[in-house]
């Protein structure tokens, strides 16, 4: 099922995890540089201001429906959509079938020493991948040619970029090509969680899609950006009327 279903001017793939991870095992294989994207309630409300993010949004190969908002808001507009795919997930489902593809994995954003912490994570829960590389993600423009070398001497076929949103995106859009990559992903706070730096909500909190509170409650500088949500909210009832 290839389905994207148009939330507040972004189109978003209506797939299930197995079904990107299908999609993504495809974009392995022809080799083309492609970007995938995790799309939640906050992400998309950004893209509603911010036309380049909208842009790379709907140019990219992949957004997957990550988050009960995302998934809320395509049923409120009367889409099929059957879950969510979140990217702290797709990552690990990815990491787990790199070995055995041998594919290459690069980890790249993050406050210093937290994807290391990750790496070291990655490699006791899948044994034999191969993480050929990590760099912090705080740099400055001057550094990034650098970093662009670094990541093409690697050699990844699978870049996980966790600099937030729309950093990671807008980053991943603007060097895709020279990287030589096969398939980037941002991936938000995915080595926060690995490394053991930031929980993820209990099961029964993300089971009951509460996954947004339970962040919230944790990092309370964030609790002001849960005004989105809300307005998220009205935003995609609103756009239902006028449609
Ligand atoms: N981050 C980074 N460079 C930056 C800003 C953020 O590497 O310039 C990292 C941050 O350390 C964290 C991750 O990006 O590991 C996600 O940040 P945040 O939770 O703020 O972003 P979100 O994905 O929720 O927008």
């Amino acid at each position: 099922m290839n389905d994207r279903v148009d939330i507040l001017g972004v189109k978003v793939d209506a797939v299930t995890m197995q079904g990107a991870l299908e999609r993504i095992e495809s974009f392995f294989e022809e080799r083309k540089p492609v970007i995938v994207a995790t799309a939640n309630a906050e992400m998309l409300m950004r893209a509603t201001q911010d036309e380049e993010l909208k842009n790379i949004l709907n140019a990219a190969e992949l957004v997957v429906p990550d988050g009960a908002g995302t998934v809320w808001a395509a049923h409120h507009l009367g889409y099929e959509m059957s879950e969510r795919v979140a990217g702290y997930d797709l990552a690990q489902e990815l990491m787990k079938r790199a070995p055995a593809k041998n594919r290459r994995v690069y980890f790249f954003g993050s406050a210093p020493g937290v994807a290391d912490k990750a790496k070291i994570k990655a490699e006791k829960l899948y044994p034999n991948i191969k993480i050929v590389g990590t760099r912090n993600g705080y740099f400055k423009e001057e550094d990034e040619p650098q970093i662009i070398a670094d990541i093409k001497a690697a050699k990844p076929d699978l870049l996980l970029a966790a600099l937030g949103v729309p950093k990671q995106e807008k980053w991943l859009a603007k060097y895709k090509d020279e990287l030589n990559v096969s398939v980037s992903i941002g991936v938000g706070g995915t080595f926060d969680v690995m490394a053991g730096v930031m929980k993820r909500a209990p099961k029964w909190m993300q089971k009951a899609k509460l996954e947004w509170l339970f962040r919230a409650m944790l990092q309370p500088k964030r609790a002001g950006r849960l005004i989105a949500l809300p307005k998220f909210v009205l935003k995609v009832h609103s756009s239902k009327q006028k449609a």
